[in-house]
């Protein structure tokens, strides 16, 4: 009985333009592993459907972890007096992409703290060049900026920009983040998008204050935005944050909104998130493509300074170097039956084809 209701359900936010609130909070709420299973099953059809069965791959380099906001439950707050900081030299970055382009991956996402101390010039010339030599799409997740930046680096080549909500609730999101501005928050995202980057958003499942109604918010504020792509996360707790001492998120819920997210948003990139991957002694990566998940980011971080970007404790990439990774890819991509896509990966919901060069 239970659950033919979750299959009506199911095919009821899949058909919806504008899903009920009340439905998805009844998918979030879903317990039993028979229940789950057929909305993992459901995700993983919808994935097949509109995204293929390739695996794409994004390259990222976590190139500086200097940050000038205090949220509640990232290693990298600026309180956090304890982390030694790093940028990487121009020299550096630029050898980092060319090692992701050598490796057959045609993505570079550069990520960093929001570091005031990034200069927009400095940076738009290296996009400019990894552009030039390398031929491949950037991404970039630098956090918020003003409107003409991003301009300059739309126009020095960068392709994508991946900017989290976090939480699509208002007042969760100003607890967590106690210096920051929700409407700016909001406003770079239209910014981003109005200058052309394909768009991503993203949120954090199991962080305190978090209910079942602000995730539904988050899914259905995915849905409404339209994003290109969609990173949810697991909270992990880190031991420098105010939330150091909160439980691990959970990652059976975390899978849940990973999977109803792609069956209200169908055929937007669903990574299988790294923080997704570093809890427990298994890789849960498997489980998130088996609900919905279609892209993976190896971690191309100069050894070094990987356990500098410590935004939660034990990251998956720390514990494996990068010249391991392809065979975890090639583990995962046989235990689900898919395959390597190394293609640019744009997104699914452009007009026009970007070519290769
Ligand atoms: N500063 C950039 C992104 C860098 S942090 C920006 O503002 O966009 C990258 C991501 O790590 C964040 O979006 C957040 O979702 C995630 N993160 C931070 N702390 C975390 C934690 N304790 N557990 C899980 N994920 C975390």
């Amino acid at each position: 009985m239970k659950n033919k209701k979750i299959q009506t359900v199911l095919e009821r936010v899949y058909a919806d333009n504008v899903p009920e609130q009340s439905d998805v909070e009844f998918l979030l709420g879903v317990e039993s592993d028979t229940g789950m299973q057929i909305l993992f099953d459901f995700a993983d059809n919808v994935r097949r459907k509109f995204c293929g069965d390739g695996i794409l791959l994004r390259g990222i380099v976590e190139f500086g972890s200097f940050c000038r906001n205090t949220c509640l439950y990232c290693g990298l707050n600026k309180n956090n007096k304890k982390l030694q900081r790093y940028r990487l030299t121009k020299e550096e970055l630029i050898g980092a992409a060319k090692q992701i382009v050598s490796a057959g991956i045609k993505t570079v996402v550069l990520q960093s703290g929001e570091d005031d101390g990034l200069d927009v010039v400095w940076f738009g010339e290296i996009i400019k060049k990894i552009k030039q030599d390398f031929g491949m799409s950037v991404t970039l997740s630098v956090g918020e900026r003003s409107f003409e930046d991003y301009k300059i680096w739309k126009e020095a080549g960068a392709d994508r920009y991946l900017l989290k909500i976090e939480t699509a609730n208002k007042v969760l999101y100003q607890s967590l983040h106690p210096e920051m501005s929700f409407e700016n928050r909001i406003e770079c995202s239209g910014n981003l998008k109005s200058l052309g980057y394909q768009n991503g958003s993203g949120c954090l499942v199991g962080i305190k204050g978090q209910t079942i109604q602000t995730l539904a918010e988050d899914i259905l504020f995915f849905k409404k935005e339209d994003f290109d792509m969609i990173g949810i996360g697991v909270f992990i707790p880190h031991e420098h944050t105010v939330l150091g001492k909160e439980p691990l998120g959970n990652i059976k819920l975390a899978l849940k909104v990973l999977a109803i997210t792609r069956i209200v948003t169908k055929d937007t990139h669903l990574p299988a998130t790294t923080a997704i991957g570093s809890i427990g002694g298994n890789d849960e990566r498997v489980k998130a493509l088996k609900a919905g998940a279609n892209v993976i980011m190896p971690n191309f971080t100069p050894e070094k300074y990987r356990k500098l970007y410590d935004i939660y404790p034990d990251k998956r990439c720390v514990r494996e170097l990068s010249c391991g990774y392809l065979k975890t890819l090639e583990m995962m991509a046989t235990e689900t039956n898919r395959w390597i896509d190394f293609s640019r990966g744009d997104s699914l919901k452009l007009k026009t084809e970007i070519v290769d060069f």
